[in-house]
């Protein structure tokens, strides 16, 4: 594990019991940290990457994608051929990195949609990925037992594996991650400028629609500033329906229209999953498959193999559902 921050820390923690884990960061202050839970830490990067070639561990990649061209340059000198991924909110950027900077890793990108708004090792968890949805990255190019050994880990800590291409988990997050923390961060400002008075009544509303903002801005910059062409069309759709929103009220007082569409498009929402049915994966075009899977909203809950290949246990929206 290189960075052992808020998500480094946790799957540190929430891998322990299945599999031998030891982990590397920066900060002396940190390593001590986790140290003093019992943790393997090497004290220098050049030796968790020595480590990890000995043991052909999978390296994990899990600070700031901001500091990852430095680690990837390492890498790639140090341990050019081992199995890497990364816990990066954005995916596009990664994989043209490690293209780049660690050609020949058998790298599959990830990304564990769960975390808070605080950070470092001492805010890590060994149950944040509990029941949590984990992209791992694939497309017509990929290695799928490469794809297979990081959806593992993610299997065995709890977490339910989400297949997608990494443009469409960038284009995916944009709107569901990236732009509440957009939104998050221009409430907290405006709910201040009502004064004392405001914030003296700020109740949960507020509380909920600005939590995110309290993560460190360079987190939310790191993403955000990455995955800058989704974002912006993710912006503009939110700016036209709070436009229309503005002149309506202005015209003739209603709210209608983004109430009524906000409200259902939330009961919706709330309503996922009770339609998803058991699917069986196998064969040749298994990729093909996977990201079907994921792109209709399904996700894989177990990967076993049988004489002729993988066999992957998926659930997958109810056709069904959809013919009514
Ligand atoms: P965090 O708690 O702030 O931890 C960041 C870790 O990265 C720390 O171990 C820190 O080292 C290390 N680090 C920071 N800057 C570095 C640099 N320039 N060079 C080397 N190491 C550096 O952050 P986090 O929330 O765990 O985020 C880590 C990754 O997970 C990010 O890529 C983020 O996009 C992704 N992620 C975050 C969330 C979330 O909710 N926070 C959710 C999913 C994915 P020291 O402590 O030693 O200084």
């Amino acid at each position: 594990m290189l960075g052992l921050g808020l998500i480094g820390g946790s799957l540190m923690r929430a891998a322990l019991p299945h599999t031998s884990v030891f982990g590397w960061t920066r900060s002396a202050q940190t390593r001590d940290e986790a140290a003093a839970d019992g943790f393997d830490v090497s004290a220098t990067l050049d030796q968790a990457l020595a480590r990890a070639v000995a043991m052909d561990a999978l390296v994990v990649l899990a600070t700031p994608v901001t500091a990852f061209r430095p680690l990837l340059k390492q890498i790639n000198e140090l341990a050019p051929n081992v199995r890497l991924t990364d816990v990066a909110s954005v995916k596009g950027i990664v994989a043209e990195q490690v293209a780049e900077l660690a050609p020949h890793t058998r790298f599959v990108g990830s990304h564990p949609m769960a975390g808070t708004q605080y950070s470092g090792w001492l805010a890590g968890a060994g149950d944040l990925f509990t029941g949590a949805a984990w992209v791992t990255c694939l497309d017509e190019d990929s290695d799928i037992d490469d794809w297979v050994s990081v959806a593992r880990v993610a299997l065995a800590i709890g977490s339910h594996v989400v297949p997608a291409d990494a443009l469409s988990h960038d284009q995916a997050v944009a709107r569901v991650s990236h732009l509440p923390h957009l939104m998050a961060l221009a409430l907290a400002q405006v709910g201040e400028e009502g004064g004392e008075l405001a914030m003296s009544l700020a109740a949960s509303s507020f509380g909920d629609g600005t939590r995110v903002a309290g993560t460190r801005p360079e987190l939310i910059r790191a993403m955000t500033e990455t995955n800058a062409e989704a974002l912006s069309s993710a912006l503009n759709d939110v700016l036209a329906l709070l436009g229309v929103a503005r002149a309506s009220l202005a015209s003739t007082g209603s709210l209608v229209k983004i109430t009524e569409g906000g409200h259902a498009a939330r009961l919706r929402f709330d309503r996922r999953g009770g339609d998803l049915i058991p699917v069986q994966l196998s064969g040749g075009d298994l990729v093909e498959q996977l990201l079907s899977v994921g792109a209709s909203g399904g996700y894989v809950t177990d990967i076993g193999a049988d004489s002729d290949g993988l066999v992957i246990e998926a659930l997958y929206p109810d056709p069904g559902e959809d013919a009514g």
